[in-house]
């Protein structure tokens, strides 16, 4: 069945100039991308996406990874990965959580560290499951962002909407 993933290219991947690399990877699943941005990360979004951990003694650490506070690069790249159980191929890819554990030929395998107050810096997120899935990718992008239909959506009239045009 047909299913999107949230893909993130953390901060440590994007500092080790790794995003060739990474893409370079995910393309052998042979998926779709139908969304990608950079995207420079409130603490709010971070603390959203990270929700799932936010009883761990590691939360706050997770959370300024992800803004980049530990990198000096305030930024991710988030993509869209869209096919036949993308997930899965995606989460196979990357390897498991725990860069030691992961399998050496993956990407967390290959890229990733264990900090010396043990946080995994694992180079990329993926989606764990469906609706997690869909939960991040409401949560990253707008629909406007994706170039299909993922999910149901609304259209509202804004009045005093404010935004940015080329001048
Ligand atoms: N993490 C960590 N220590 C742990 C578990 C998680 O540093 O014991 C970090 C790691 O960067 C991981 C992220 O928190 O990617 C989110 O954890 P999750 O359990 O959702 O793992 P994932 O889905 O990323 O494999
Ligand atoms: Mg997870």
């Amino acid at each position: 069945m047909s299913e999107a993933a949230l893909i993130l290219i953390k901060p440590d991947g994007l500092k080790k100039s790794l995003t060739g690399n990474i893409l370079t990877r995910l393309s052998e699943t042979k998926l779709e991308i139908v969304g990608s941005k950079m995207v420079r990360v409130p603490r709010s979004l971070a603390e959203e996406h990270y929700k799932h951990l936010k009883d761990k003694p590691f939360f706050n650490e997770i959370v300024q990874y992800l803004q980049g506070e530990l990198h000096d690069r305030k930024k991710v790249m988030a993509l869209v990965y869209w096919g036949e159980d993308a997930i899965k191929k995606c989460r196979d890819l990357a390897g498991a959580t725990n860069p030691e554990e992961a399998d050496p030929t993956s990407i967390r395998g290959s890229y990733g560290r264990i900090t010396t107050s043990g946080v995994y810096e694992n180079a990329v997120h993926v989606s764990s499951n469906p609706s997690e899935a869909e939960r991040e990718i409401k949560l990253w992008f707008s629909p406007d962002e994706l170039i299909v239909d993922l999910y149901p959506k609304k259209e509202v009239v804004e009045k005093e909407f404010k935004r940015k045009l080329w001048a």
